[in-house]
């Protein structure tokens, strides 16, 4: 039976990347369905209920100024924020909330509720209906069939998903939630290129059972920090501490003597695991000379007692959990509420879609979040809002849009993954991005809201917030290159208690704020030139504008450069052993991958910026 109402968009999948993709398209003005197995679980948290930290908060920033809902989520619902690397240059400064996850199912579901243009639908989708090569629609669980123009599909680690606790396995896209069988055969059965990955997650702990008092209480900062450029502190609830304990020689004892039941290491698990987020047993494995690895004991809400101790992520079987557990000082009487575990699902090699994120076989069908290989709720997120933008643009007959890797993480991201797809759950850091200065978390608003509002992304209430801060920032730079200080001027004497060198001859009060030493507040606490401008957000970009406008042009003018020879073809049998100055390493990696042209021969990864340069001069030359 087909379904009465026909829809430009359908999103399959309400976790991260389906909540982001149904609320752009629908935002945009496509008529959108959200179908997904359980409406209660919508913007639910597989693992960790914690949003942002390096790289991934940049994402976040740059989702809330395309519109997007994760870091308004994130505010209604942190629990603790943090701003990492908060000594370090603001390049690499990161925001990190501990979420409450009910607070942030809650926050989730009110937007989807309140959006225009969005249908809300709960059944699996077990089908796709495909007529010449292009998706036309779905068929659910129960036969029910709907139709649309493109289809997004966002089923996270539920294809094939089997999940794993010691020896023992079943089949489960997470713990508690059925998996999509139907779906993986369907889409194995088109000419995707198809793998396994797995990912896990710790015990949680019955916070009743722990002894807080000898672990390390861990607060947040203050003044607390805020995820979107529309956030307010007091849009926060109630902040509390998190803790930090530690393992120990006797825990890795433990996880030694149960390895012989280990999933991962009798070969139960073939899929690759997360590099970067290991579980206990890899780092125990991985760094033998480690005798103590830190946990973090973070409370996953305000009304909970369930308790997730951050770093000790175990498939192993439940009786060397519970000793591993009680090994831990704070620990020795905890009791396990939900047991550690494994999942083993499918993921679609990302090289199979275009920049847009649709497939690059099936016309109108959009893939995005875990199923393209990567791991994260801020990953999926970013490619959740692309794949629904681009969806809705093709339905209503238009370009698609795509940003690029000078131009934003989610730029990166998505080039990435589908240039040189991914072997291993992928996730963002600041390391991965070329073009680190320009792509701030401070800056994400400036980079990205005004192309957001040109496809429709970025409502009227957003648009007018930004353009006052752009306002605000513009007025107060004009102000601070054209007021200039004399050596007789009244705040002359203040300003030297600060400057190494006294003012001796005129300065503007940006030539001042250049001064290592001196920085916009402080001079804006000088009487007679402040006071600081009353918006918090223009101000941060006033100074980092300033401080570090060097640096920034010489960026944007590297940029420039790679643009131009972005498109410079490279012969397909080029001997690369002929330019001398090229690694050996650098050599097999360019004759293994014969990229078509310069800018891709760049995103090989080992292949750095000057290998680039030396291919450039000797392709000049000889072309
Ligand atoms: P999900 O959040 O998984 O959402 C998928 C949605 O699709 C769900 O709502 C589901 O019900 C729905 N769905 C599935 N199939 C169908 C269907 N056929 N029809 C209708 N609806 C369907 N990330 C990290 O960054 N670090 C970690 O250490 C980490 N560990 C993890 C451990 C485990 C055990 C799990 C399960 C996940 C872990 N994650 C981790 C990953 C994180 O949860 C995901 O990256 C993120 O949730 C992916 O978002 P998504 O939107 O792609 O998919």
């Amino acid at each position: 039976m087909f379904y009465q109402q026909q829809f430009d968009v359908i999103v399959v999948g309400g976790g991260h990347a389906g909540t982001e993709a149904a609320l752009a398209s629908a935002r945009m003005g496509a008529n959108t369905l959200l179908l997904t197995h359980n409406i209660e679980t919508l913007g639910q948290m597989s693992c960790n209920p914690a949003i942002g930290g390096i790289g991934k908060g940049h994402l976040v920033k740059e989702i809330d100024a395309l519109g997007g809902a994760m870091a308004l989520a994130t505010d209604q619902a942190g629990i603790q924020f943090r701003t990492l690397n908060s000594s370090k240059g603001p390049a690499v400064r990161a925001t990190r909330a501990q979420a409450d996850r009910a607070l942030y199912r809650k926050a989730i579901r009110h937007m989807l509720e309140r959006q225009t243009n969005l249908t809300l639908f709960q059944q699996s989708c077990d089908d796709l209906i495909v007529e010449n090569d292009q998706v036309v629609g779905v068929i659910t669980q129960m036969g029910l069939k709907f139709k649309a123009k493109s289809v997004v599909i966002t089923v996270g680690t539920f294809l094939g998903g089997t999940i794993h606790i010691g020896l023992n396995n079943y089949k489960g896209g997470r713990a508690g939630d059925p998996p999509s069988i139907a779906l993986a055969d369907r889409l194995r059965a088109l000419p995707f290129r198809v793998d396994r990955l797995k990912t896990g997650t710790p015990a949680r702990l019955d916070a009743r059972t722990l002894d807080f008092s000898v672990m390390q209480e861990q607060l947040g900062d203050t003044p607390i920090p805020v995820f979107s450029f529309l956030g307010k502190t007091s849009d926060h609830p109630r902040q509390v501490p998190c803790y930090i304990t530690h393992t120990n020689e006797r825990t890795h004892e433990i996880i030694r003597g149960g390895l012989d039941r280990s999933p991962m290491y009798t070969g139960v698990i073939e899929g690759i695991g997360p590099r970067y987020c290991p579980s206990i047993e890899d780092k125990i494995h991985r760094f033998s000379d480690k005798d103590s690895h830190q946990i973090f004991v973070e409370p996953e809400g305000l009304d909970s007692i369930e308790i997730y101790p951050n770093g000790i992520s175990t498939s192993l079987p439940f009786d060397v959990q519970m000793d591993l557990v009680r090994s831990i000082k704070g620990f020795e009487n905890a009791h396990i509420i939900r047991p550690g575990y494994a999942i083993e699902y499918d993921f679609f090699d990302p090289r199979d879609l275009k920049q847009s994120l649709e497939t690059k076989f099936i016309a109108g069908l959009f893939f995005a979040g875990q199923i393209n290989g990567t791991t994260g709720y801020e990953e999926a997120g970013a490619q959740g809002l692309i794949a629904g933008a681009n969806a809705a643009l093709m339905s209503q007959g238009k370009e698609s849009f795509t940003l690029r890797r000078d131009e934003a993480y989610i730029g990166v991201l998505i080039d990435d993954l589908a240039t040189m797809g991914t072997k291993e759950p992928y996730r963002m850091f600041t390391s991965r991005a070329e073009y680190r200065l320009l792509l701030r978390e401070d800056n994400a608003d400036i980079r990205l809201t005004s192309k957001g509002r040109d496809i429709g992304l970025v409502d009227d209430n957003r648009w007018q917030i930004f353009n006052k801060k752009l306002e605000a920032i513009e007025l107060e730079s004009q102000r601070l290159r054209s007021t200039w200080i004399h050596p007789h001027h009244a705040a002359v004497e203040e300003l030297n208690k600060v400057l190494k060198n006294p003012v001796t001859k005129e300065n503007t009060l940006e030539d001042l704020i250049r001064r290592p030493e001196m920085t916009y507040q402080r001079l804006m606490q000088i009487e007679s030139l402040g006071p600081q401008i009353a918006n918090e957000q223009a101000a941060e970009q006033v100074e980092i504008q300033i401080k570090y406008a060097g640096y920034i042009e010489r960026q944007k003018d590297e940029i420039a450069k790679t643009l131009r020879n972005e498109d410079t073809m490279i012969p397909f049998d080029f001997d690369y052993s002929k330019i001398s100055g090229l690694s050996n390493e650098v050599v097999v990696k360019l004759s293994h991958a014969r990229p078509e042209t310069i800018g891709k021969a760049g995103r090989i990864s080992g292949v750095t910026p000057a290998a680039v340069s030396l291919l450039l001069v000797f392709l000049k030359k000889h072309g």
